[in-house]
């Protein structure tokens, strides 16, 4: 018994020194994927249920680090968030964005809308609004293109720190967007205090969209609030033509999902926006 505790203990050590190992390699590699640009900003076409073309799309980051293939931000956000370094990540895809709707909107489509995943964590920026309102001089790109996707977990903060930040950045004419909407634990209070422009329904609803019938009346329910509150509705994760119909006949205005595309990099949906230009 001594000994297999002993050779537990001599598991257990070396398992946390592989980890700490394993993390310490992640956050080097990480902070040198932002001097070395290896990060990628890939497009998710939003179709509007209405005319059945591509109005918007949301930015979705990846890593591309030499030799390992695509990372997806779920392997690397948290701990870039933990790390602080979610600020310098989150202001390079804004200027990407930006840059690239201004481009696209000027050529392709002119009144394509592009949302931003914004962590609460940059919402401890004091500068966040100012750094928006700069960049979207610098690109050129009316405010009005641009749009925030933020979760319910940062409603619960201070609200009278985060209330004139969110006023702030409406005053700049930027729309914003609550994602992944029914997850969380926020209460419905907060839809009326904060300016929220948009919601979105999380997947884990629409996936059990015919069957599940609680599925089928919460986002019906969803759906009737948000436009009887004046939001208009997107969602996620849209699979299969069942689901289109259901929302369509739902009142909701946009969808997104691999029914319509997965997320893709900027040449292959620069394809989309000129097919969809064409129709
Ligand atoms: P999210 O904001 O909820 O993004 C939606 C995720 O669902 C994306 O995963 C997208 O690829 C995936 N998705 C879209 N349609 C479908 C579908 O029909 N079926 C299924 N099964 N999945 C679908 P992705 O790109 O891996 O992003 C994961 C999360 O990483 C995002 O979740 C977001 O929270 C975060 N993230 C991505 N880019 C950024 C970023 O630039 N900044 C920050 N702070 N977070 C980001
Ligand atoms: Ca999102
Ligand atoms: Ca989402
Ligand atoms: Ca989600």
């Amino acid at each position: 018994a001594k000994e297999s505790g002993r050779n537990n203990y001599q598991f257990f050590t070396t398992e946390l020194n592989t980890r700490a190992q394993h993390r310490y390699t992640l956050e080097t590699n990480l902070r040198r994927a932002l001097t070395e640009q290896e990060f990628l900003v890939y497009y998710q076409p939003k179709i509007s249920l209405q005319t059945s073309r591509i109005v918007g799309a949301e930015a979705l980051i990846r890593w591309q680090m030499p030799g390992q293939g695509l990372i997806p931000p779920n392997e690397f956000i948290p701990i870039s968030e933990e790390i602080g370094l979610i600020l310098p990540i989150g202001r390079w895809v804004l200027e990407q964005v930006c840059y690239q709707t201004k481009y696209w909107r000027d050529n392709l489509v002119p009144d394509l809308v592009v949302s931003v995943n914004i962590s609460p964590r940059q919402f401890q920026d004091v500068t966040l609004c100012d750094f928006i309102a700069a960049t979207l001089q610098e690109s050129g790109l009316p405010p009005s293109a641009l749009q925030l996707e933020i979760t319910e977990g940062l409603l619960m903060g201070e609200i009278d720190r985060l209330l004139p930040m969110f006023n702030a950045i409406k005053a700049l004419g930027v729309s914003i967007s609550l994602d992944d909407f029914g997850t969380g634990f926020s209460s419905l209070s907060y839809l009326q205090r904060f300016p929220i422009d948009n919601l979105k329904i999380d997947r884990s609803f629409i996936s059990k969209i015919p069957e599940n019938q609680d599925s089928v009346v919460l986002t019906h329910a969803i759906i009737a609030m948000a436009n009887a509150l004046g939001m208009s509705i997107t969602a996620e994760g849209v699979e299969n033509a069942e689901q289109m119909f259901f929302l369509t006949d739902s009142g909701c205005q946009e969808m997104q999902g691999y029914y319509f595309s997965k997320p893709l990099p900027v040449e292959q949906f620069e394809k989309l926006l000129k097919n969809n230009r064409q129709q």
